[in-house]
């Protein structure tokens, strides 16, 4: 019998799936009956952010192996901690935000050992990774997508191109390196960070919309030959440069504007007051941008984001 997807000691017959567990991470991997590549679709790093989350879990239920080239694994929720508490960004066990964590540490702690096993078990696997995330609990955000822009310009124009085709508004360079996508790009693998949905709702709407552009990305890998739509969006604009607003102390956080409008160099964006009401920062625009995602937290965190806005090409 021949097999075709081996992860870590679990070998999964062509045209089978199977569920696998590797220390703390979960997950489903689907092998097809015909030759292909392999995609590999993380959610849950932040445990809050839950469209990706219930969208792993509907291709879970729909996939056929029988009928796809390649393979598709998929980890519906990385931090299973953060997720089972309902706490934005990090893992309650030790505090760390796993996308900020790469590369992990085998002997370090609980959030860096989860980003080690993703690197040393997932990552050799993947043609292609789609990290899905969305606005936290506490933040609203307009869908797109981060690809790399400061892994090599073959990897900008690749990874661009795709998210190019996928039902977003819009497209931003990042120039990040230790999350998990944006890791995978620097160790040469073509990866994407995918953000839809915010607030800590999942709406039917947003699982519909995220799934069919996770359909997409499988037809431009050739794993599925559906037919999908996978002609680049037209609509879609790139955002060359962006900017991530953080807070220079704990208080009120009043935001004036919301994901999507236009902001002029030097406008108001927001203000944050202290605990006896006075201002103590007020935010600028440093250009001309769109806002991109903002906190609605009235209460803030020294060093919490804000706000992010960025600029078009
Ligand atoms: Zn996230």
């Amino acid at each position: 019998m021949r097999y075709n997807l081996e992860i870590g000691d679990i070998l999964i017959n062509k045209g089978d799936k199977k569920s696998f567990h590797i220390n703390e991470i979960s997950g489903v991997a689907f092998c097809g009956k015909n030759e292909g590549k392999t995609l590999l679709i993380t959610a849950g790093v932040h445990g809050g952010e839950y469209v990706g989350i219930e969208t792993c879990m509907r291709l879970i239920g729909e996939l056929e192996p029988g009928k796809m080239y390649g393979n598709v694994v998929i980890c519906p929720v990385l931090n299973k901690d953060g997720f089972l508490h309902g706490v934005k960004q990090i893992c309650t066990v030790d505090g760390k935000n796993l996308n900020r964590e790469f590369p992990g540490d085998k002997y370090g702690t609980f959030t860096q050992k989860i980003a080690y096993d993703v690197e040393k078990y997932l990552y050799p696997l993947a043609d292609f990774i789609v990290d899905l995330h969305g606005g936290d609990m506490n933040e609203k955000l307009i869908p797109l997508i981060f690809f790399p822009y400061d892994a090599g310009e073959k990897m900008r124009e690749y990874v661009g191109d795709i998210a190019g085709r996928m039902n977003v508004y819009f497209r931003v360079g990042s120039y990040a390196d230790n999350g998990l996508y944006s890791y995978a790009a620097k160790k040469n693998i073509p990866a994407m960070l995918y953000e839809r949905g915010g607030h800590g709702i999942w709406s039917e709407s947003d699982v519909i919309a995220e799934k069919e552009d996770l359909y997409k990305l499988m037809e431009i890998l050739g794993i599925i030959r559906e037919g999908y739509d996978i002609s680049v969006n037209k609509s879609q604009k790139e955002i060359i440069k962006a900017e991530y607003v953080g807070a220079d102390s704990d208080g009120f956080w009043y935001p004036y504007f919301t994901v999507g409008d236009n902001v002029k160099k030097g406008e108001l964006l927001g203000i944050v007051r202290s605990m006896d009401g006075i201002v103590v920062q007020m935010v600028r625009a440093k250009f001309d941008a769109i806002i991109l995602y903002y906190t609605l937290s009235l209460g803030v965190r020294k060093n919490d984001i804000l706000m992010a806005y960025g600029r078009e090409i």
